[in-house]
């Protein structure tokens, strides 16, 4: 707690810290440790630094352009900031940043993910950074993936040293988050239910509002569940394919299928290489990691689909039906 606490006392100058030797010894990643250190010494390569040195035209923010682009304008005051912090209910008055000191210390805990304050506030000033170049970059004004975010936290959490008993607990509400440029995300998820034959899959393709582009499931057979995910993920991407769908991101809580793109298991071989193949057909879209709030959708379309399938035929849906209303709204 107190390296955070001295991290945005040092960002604001009426508590002025010269000695920022603790951002050493701060439990993070070596580049967020020299990230941090860049920023107490004001010499983030922000537009207002580069205007100074006379490298930009102008100093002001290129994403929103409404004041001068200063560290606490990316991090608090730029919209992209405020949508970040208040996605993660955390309101920060953007004319009192002292406000933020004041929340540090009182400690609260906020939910129930296992991530310490000190552990997620480098990382999330990292990843509000890397998001601001790539927008910059791209000329577009995505906002920070945060499911990305908490999962290299909790990577980092998990392969470093154990959690303490003692932690802060945080608490995210994790949801969907449209694709971060154009074109559609889809959703997959496949659910495997040992005690009945109601195995199912779900896939829902929504635009960069959130609209209802496609969606399905199907009552399908498997042997497990990974073979449930791995089938919603094949014929989430034949029905892209099929229906030229312009596909930018893919989504999923289902980790497994992730990680087998890279290493594939000898038994989905087969389903797999029919992934990739069908990947490039795509023309190679994202593939991200969300928690299963995020993915909520298609977990539905997987679990609820197929109690009111009888046969093994996909069900196509052109808008969401009405026991999915309540969830997709
Ligand atoms: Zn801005």
């Amino acid at each position: 707690m107190s390296s955070v606490y001295k991290l945005f006392n040092s960002y604001f100058p009426l508590t002025i810290q010269n000695d920022y030797n603790w951002i050493w010894y701060t439990h993070t990643l070596g580049k967020i440790r020299f990230f941090l250190w860049l920023c107490v010494h004001n010499c983030l390569p922000t537009n207002s630094y580069l205007f100074r040195l006379n490298i930009t035209s102008s100093g002001n923010c290129p994403i929103c352009n409404s004041e001068e682009e200063t560290i606490p304008h990316i991090f608090l005051r730029c919209p992209i900031a405020i949508e970040f912090w208040t996605s993660l209910n955390i309101s920060i008055p953007s004319d009192h940043p002292q406000w933020i000191l004041h929340f540090l210390q009182s400690n609260q805990p906020l939910e129930n993910r296992h991530l310490t304050w000190t552990c997620f506030l480098p990382f999330a000033l990292w990843h509000i950074w890397l998001n601001r170049n790539n927008n910059v970059f791209k000329q577009c004004s995505s906002p920070v993936p945060i499911p990305n975010l908490i999962s290299r936290v909790l990577e980092f959490l998990f392969s470093t040293k154990p959690l303490k008993k003692d932690i802060t607990k945080i608490n995210f509400s994790v949801k969907w988050f449209p694709p971060s440029c154009t074109g559609l995300k889809f959703n997959f998820d496949g659910a495997f239910n040992s005690n009945s034959l109601n195995h199912g899959i779900g896939v829902v393709f929504r635009d960069s509002a959130g609209n209802w582009s496609a969606g399905f499931f199907n009552k399908a057979k498997g042997i497990n569940a990974c073979h449930m995910e791995l089938q919603a993920f094949h014929e989430g991407l034949m029905l892209a394919i099929s229906k030229n769908l312009s596909v930018s991101e893919i989504e999923t809580d289902a980790i497994d299928i992730i990680n087998m793109l890279d290493q594939p298991p000898p038994l989905f071989s087969n389903l797999l290489s029919l992934c990739r193949s069908a990947l490039r057909n795509l023309e190679n879209p994202q593939i991200r990691y969300n928690f299963r709030e995020g993915n909520k959708v298609a977990h539905k379309l997987a679990t609820e689909g197929p109690k009111r399938a009888t046969t093994y035929d996909m069900v196509f849906l052109m808008e969401p039906p009405p026991w999915l209303f309540e969830l997709f709204h």
